[in-house]
């Protein structure tokens, strides 16, 4: 960022007098005292401790200023919430450098589509976007606050947890093009329904002037804008997916709007709307579908989603631990499944909890059942209290249901052959990684 110290004084509505420094320019913010460099102002917030009482650290690390709540002896902005502050900061950042902001959400596959939004669009552009995931009231300003200078496009992530969330980062970024990935079950437990959800969800169009591209879905009709330019995706809507063709590694598609076939290096059904979703933006803003092509073909995805590994013995693993839900775990079970065997190699598949999802948790798990195919997978793995629901609806099936990590590690660990392939899913909390990394570990 490039702003005067009188600028953001002015911004934030400082109480205080700063008439000394009025003019110098500072070009970064942190509220992690450790990153502050010389010339950088610091941002103390609360978090299990108070910022507050990492100042002292922040100037020893060379802040020229800090913010601050409370009047303190060091060169201050003072404001009455650090964090308002800061996020009043960004908007004005935003307006004054006019960057037009393309904006993400959805249950899931928000870090992805936004991920393959910004390499198509950086054939064209230059590109910034949410760094990670992170993606919520504090993660946005600071994606806003360190978009180098002559960004052309900004894509950024807007996650939500509670009601409101996606309204607030909507009108804070005013986008001029936004999506909704999916309407799922993510965020059952906070949010109560699905129809929550959509409601939420659709909380994208508060600060929107420009399309919105959804779902087919018809939860989120109700909460549609009046005159609201909407791009609807889904079988037979306005923009589809035509063909898709599956491999263990990658996968290729058309669409009804493109002519050439797309081809990304990543596997997971899901990942073709995903990249159908990138490959319109890039559309709207002017890209050859050569450029969105070949960008689309050396996407490079946040790790730990949908990543095959090698085991220390040979065998395959597919891992998707990142997080879990209903739609997500069904749809990576359809991709692993369809996939074709190894020679004399079994097929196994290794689920966890699925956390958050709220009081239906229970059947939720049991109706996984529905989607495995024991045509196809010889070997199920549960690990959690709540995969009891499902051992429970497959007692009459080569389904073991784990209650300890370390149990299911070993009983792995000892029965896999080079020749399988194992796919594991599971919520981030289940810690199925440490699973994975100890299978990959070569003793
Ligand atoms: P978070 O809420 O944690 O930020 P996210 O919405 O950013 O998640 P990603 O990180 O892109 O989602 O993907 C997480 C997982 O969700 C993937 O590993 C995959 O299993 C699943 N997933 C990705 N895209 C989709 C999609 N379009 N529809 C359903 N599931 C998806
Ligand atoms: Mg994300």
């Amino acid at each position: 960022m490039k702003l005067t110290i009188q600028e953001i004084a002015t911004v934030v509505r400082a109480k205080n007098n700063l008439s000394e420094l009025t003019d110098t320019e500072i070009r970064n913010i942190e509220f992690d005292s450790r990153l502050i460099k010389s010339g950088d102002i610091f941002l103390p917030l609360k978090g299990a401790r108070d910022g507050h009482e990492f100042i002292d650290t922040a100037f020893e690390n060379g802040a020229i200023i800090t913010f601050s709540e409370k009047e303190i002896n060091q060169p201050h902005f003072l404001v009455e919430d650090n964090l308002v502050a800061f996020q009043t900061l960004a908007q004005y950042y935003l307006k004054k450098t006019k960057v037009p902001v393309i904006a993400v959400t959805g249950s899931n596959g928000k870090t992805t589509t936004k991920d393959m939004i910004a390499a198509v669009l950086s054939e064209k552009y230059i590109t910034y976007k949410t760094q990670g995931n992170h993606n919520n009231e504090i993660g946005l300003p600071y994606t806003i606050l360190h978009m180098p200078e002559r960004t052309e496009k900004l894509v950024l992530e807007m996650g939500m947890d509670h009601p409101g969330d996606i309204d607030f980062l909507s009108k804070l970024a005013q986008p001029e093009l936004a999506l909704i990935t999916l309407i799922g079950e993510a965020h059952l437990e906070f949010m109560g329904s699905r129809e929550a959800i959509a409601k939420g969800k659709m909380g994208i169009t508060a600060g929107l002037h420009g399309e919105l591209i959804a779902p087919a879905d018809p939860i989120i009709n109700t909460y549609i804008p009046e005159n609201q330019k909407i791009t609807r995706f889904g079988p037979n809507e306005d923009i589809f997916i035509t063909k898709l063709v599956e491999h263990k590694e990658y996968l290729s598609f058309n669409t009804n709007f493109l002519d050439e076939t797309i081809t990304i290096p990543v596997p997971g059904k899901y990942n073709a709307t995903n990249a159908m979703l990138a490959a319109y933006v890039g559309r709207h803003y002017g890209l050859s579908e050569k450029q969105i092509k070949e960008a689309l073909g050396k996407v490079e995805l946040t790790r730990n989603r949908t990543e095959w590994k090698k085991a220390a013995n040979g065998a395959d693993i597919l891992s998707d631990v990142y997080n879990a839900n209903p739609t997500a775990m069904k749809l990576i079970l359809e991709t692993f499944q369809a996939i074709p065997k190894n020679e004399n190699g079994r097929k196994i598949v290794v689920l966890a909890d699925m956390l958050e999802l709220g009081e239906t948790a229970a059947q939720l798990h049991a109706d996984i059942l529905k989607t495995l195919d024991f045509t196809t997978i010889d070997k199920v793995y549960l690990y959690g209290p709540l995969m009891e629901n499902l051992a429970k609806a497959t007692t009459d099936k080569p389904v073991s249901h784990f209650t300890d990590l370390s149990a299911l590690t070993e009983s792995l660990s000892a029965s896999l052959t080079p020749q399988d392939q194992i796919l594991f899913k599971g919520s981030n909390g289940m810690r199925l990684a440490t699973v994975v990394e100890a299978l990959t570990n070569k003793k």
